[in-house]
């Protein structure tokens, strides 16, 4: 998957891509001819990222409308068999999951969203079922699997998932973040361009894992930039492991401290206001966006461009945010 986010010559989008199953979008591509459209998808991701649909089982060449297919659990490993007429479509389903992977590869996505519980592209819990129909167990649909194993560090979330505002805001985060390093990969980068976007991503890899942060900024002094390939490689590999995992609340807060450290000109009324704030953005009282938007406010007065540039403030565009209804 790194291999792939190096490959970004022409790269310019302005919005990231994302690849979704196209039924959540409103094609009307299920087995049984209907779709499964999410109008919070549709309503508030749409104006911000460019869409890539798929559909496995269309590409499988199943038709619609088609017999609903099931993951069975063998002794020789998973099946996808019809219900009903008990075809295999495990070896169809491997081949598709591999050409259309390598189109999203072409496509250069920044994260994908699937629908959930569909035996193709569901994430977890996808039921699995002996012979005897009963449950046995549950995991990932079969091409969301093989997604993942291409894809392993790519931002990806259950259709169901994305209304709860700490998953989705994580996986913005990370969709947007991929999109900025994608962006960075395809210009005739230099060591100080990489130095600059370390910079601008500096608090926020900060808020993820402090210790890991430090460790990656090694590598500029480790690997000759002039090794472009393993540089840029290790340096993506490194990134987007820190951020894979979502951070604890209170190093959200240290991180929001430290920010706050860097803004030594500011009145002393504001700087006890901004810790109030983060304090009750700890305690899970008020979103995170209120101690980031004082953070803003104050910079924007004093101009301080090396917070304002900080993704940390504004990872992904601020209508997204809006949409939260919980603290972070
Ligand atoms: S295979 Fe995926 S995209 Fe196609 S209908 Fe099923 S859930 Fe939707």
């Amino acid at each position: 998957m790194v291999q792939s986010l190096l490959e970004n010559s022409g790269y310019s989008i302005k919005r990231p891509k994302v690849a979704i199953s196209a039924c959540l979008l409103g094609e009307e591509v299920r087995y049984d001819g209907d779709h499964k459209k999410n109008e919070f998808l549709v309503q508030h991701l749409e104006p911000h990222v460019d869409w890539v649909p798929i559909c496995p089982e269309v590409e499988m060449g199943m038709g619609i409308p088609r017999e609903p297919i099931e993951i069975r659990q063998k002794d020789d490993g998973v099946r996808l068999v019809g219900r009903n007429s008990e075809k295999d479509w495990s070896a169809t389903s491997l081949e598709k999951s591999e050409e259309l992977c390598n189109l999203l590869k072409k496509e250069r996505i920044s994260g994908a969203i699937f629908k959930s519980k569909s035996p193709s592209c569901g994430l977890k819990q996808v039921p699995r079922f002996g012979e005897d129909g009963v449950e046995l167990s549950s995991g990932a649909g079969l091409f969301s699997q093989y997604f993942r194993n291409t894809f392993p560090y790519l931002p990806i979330i259950q259709e169901d998932e994305v209304e709860a505002d700490d998953l989705r805001q994580h996986w913005l985060m990370r969709v947007f973040a991929v999109h900025r390093l994608r962006l960075l990969l395809a210009s005739p980068w230099t060591l100080e361009d990489f130095k600059a976007f370390h910079q601008r991503e500096a608090f926020l890899l900060l808020a993820h894992n402090r210790h890991a942060a430090a460790h990656l900024e090694e590598i500029f002094v480790k690997i000759p930039a002039t090794k472009r390939p393993e540089f840029a490689g290790t340096y993506v590999l490194g990134f987007l492991k820190i951020i894979s995992k979502p951070p604890a609340r209170r190093r959200i807060a240290e991180a929001l401290r430290r920010l706050s450290a860097c803004l030594s000109m500011t009145a002393e009324d504001e700087l006890s206001d901004l810790e109030l704030s983060i304090s009750r953005f700890q305690r899970r009282e008020i979103p995170i966006s209120r101690p980031l938007q004082l953070i803003s406010d104050i910079a924007d007065k004093g101009r301080i461009e090396s917070i304002l540039s900080q993704s940390f403030l504004n990872p992904f565009p601020k209508d997204l945010l809006k949409t939260s209804n919980s603290p972070l």
